[in-house]
């Protein structure tokens, strides 16, 4: 018998044990969570209106709901929990899928003014993250609930960075109570976005049309907004050299460029909202406004280098906003006792191994974003399982051999006082959550914080 622990619950968590079971019929995994509901960022990250990726659920579910496969929620891993050192002695192997936790900085001037968060604090608060800052707001934001604070007075909005994530942001803030109210949003949340006249907002990137990190399909979402009018600049998009024969890009790049010429060339049609795409704007700095929140954002026209990069032009503009969300991509956070590469937010490893001062830590496994750094789509992940669990699998000789291994750790973890929220628990929060949306006249609505969480697991039969 293999006994196998992963900790983290998302795509790459589920796809590891997935091929593991698959792989191996004498693998039993416990899939831990530090959150009592499993899915990582597929529940908390992927956009509500994106009903399509989201069903991806279904099928993690049978991951989870294997004979061999068992889900333990609410266990975290480190140092408030189970240390990693235990874990290496309660399993044969640990891998380690805990994602990309937090976002990057951007390091300028009024970057904490409020009404400036990074588009994962956004994220986590209409995906009803119970660590979302709508309960508490952060240290430093006045104390203003963030569910107001996002969106209260805000007439105009800057999301800063042209990825996947700043167009899911931007889209969220244009959407209207018609098309929120279907999806599994929290109702407070739903409540404000539809309440919210955000009428103006900018998406803005550093270098030129041909290098910004959307996909076409998420760009072209924008263009089918309701009452909503996209508006490129031809004269800026003509700064990208790239532009005029776009035949030369990779393919995503060149049908991102002939999507923005299309608009380019486009009359607005006068919708209510508006939202403009603006290229070579680096922000230097953001401007406080009215009651010392955020008023614009300054930004330095850019030039390209021709290297891919650019260069500032030292020519200034300030861009109004009363709400910034700063979306420049997910960072790794160090989880104690494993070994961390700080500049590139990942867990050092080969082929999947962990990799302790340069040599191979036998046990040890990382998978996802914390392996390869916070890039690609979901289904990225499943090769990059595939890879860790293959070198895993090699090591089994190793790794069982004069080891006893505890046959349940779940009685050891439960004595060390924790008690994991399993998969009869999980699945009372999905009645709680679906019994809410028919309170509400909607279908399911998720629960946005720990005690409605706990409390509907608790109602599972034992
Ligand atoms: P991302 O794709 O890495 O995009 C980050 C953006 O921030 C880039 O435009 C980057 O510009 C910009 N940026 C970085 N530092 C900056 C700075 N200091 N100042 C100004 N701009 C800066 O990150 P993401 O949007 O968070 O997405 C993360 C991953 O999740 C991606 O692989 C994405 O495709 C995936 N995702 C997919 C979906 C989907 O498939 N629907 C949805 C959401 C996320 P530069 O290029 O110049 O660095």
């Amino acid at each position: 018998m293999l006994r196998v622990a992963v900790v983290g619950s998302g795509p790459s968590g589920c796809y590891v044990a997935q091929s593991l079971v698959q792989q191996e019929r004498e693998a039993y995994v416990d899939v831990l969570d530090r959150l009592p509901c499993p899915y990582g960022l597929v529940r908390y990250g992927v956009a509500p209106d994106h009903e399509k990726i989201k069903s991806l659920q279904n099928t993690l579910r049978a991951v989870l709901e294997h004979d061999r496969v068992r889900f333990l929620g609410g266990v975290e891993v480190g140092s408030r929990g189970v240390p990693a050192a235990r874990l290496r002695e309660l399993y044969h192997a640990v891998v380690y899928c805990v994602g990309a936790a937090t976002d990057r900085r951007l390091g300028i001037p009024g970057e904490d003014l409020p009404g400036s968060w990074s588009a994962t604090e956004f994220v986590s608060w209409y995906s009803a993250h119970p660590d979302a800052p709508e309960l508490s707001a952060p240290p430093g934001r006045g104390g203003v609930p963030a569910g107001d604070g996002f969106l209260r007075h805000v007439r105009s909005a800057v999301v800063i960075g042209v990825g996947n994530v700043a167009v899911d942001v931007t889209r969220m803030l244009a959407r209207g109570p018609a098309e929120l109210s279907g999806t599994d949003m929290p109702q407070a949340a739903l409540t404000a976005l539809s309440a919210g006249r955000v009428a103006d907002i900018r998406m803005v990137g550093r270098r030129g049309p041909s290098q910004a990190r959307f996909t076409t399909k998420e760009l072209r979402e924008l263009g089918a907004l309701p009452d909503t009018d996209v508006v490129v600049d031809p004269a800026e998009l003509a700064l990208d050299p790239a532009y005029a024969d776009p035949t030369g890009l990779p393919g995503t790049q060149r049908r991102n460029v002939e999507v923005l010429r299309a608009w380019a060339e486009a009359p607005a049609s006068g919708g209510a909202r508006r939202i403009g795409l603006r290229f070579f704007l680096r922000p230097v700095a953001l401007l406080a406004g009215a009651a010392g929140r955020v008023g614009a954002v300054r930004f330095e026209r850019t030039a390209p280098d021709g290297h891919g990069g650019v260069t500032g032009t030292g020519r200034y503009e300030d861009v109004e906003a009363q709400l910034v969300l700063r979306s420049v991509g997910y960072r790794g956070v160090p989880l104690e006792g494993l070994p961390f590469d700080a500049a590139h937010g990942t867990v050092p490893h080969l082929a999947g191994r962990v990799l302790r001062a340069g040599a191979v830590a036998p046990g040890e496994y990382v998978a996802g974003w914390i392996k390869r750094g916070p890039t690609g789509v979901i289904g990225t992940n499943r090769p990059c399982a595939k890879e860790t669990v293959t070198s895993l699998l090699a090591d089994v000789p190793v790794l069982v051999s004069g080891r006893d291994v505890p046959a349940d750790p779940l009685p050891l973890l439960r004595a060390a006082g924790i008690e994991p929220v399993g998969w009869a628990g999980w699945r009372a929060i999905e009645r709680a959550e679906a019994e809410l949306g028919a309170s509400l006249g909607r279908s399911v609505v998720k629960l946005p914080d720990w005690e409605s969480l706990l409390a509907a697991a608790r109602t599972a039969a034992p």
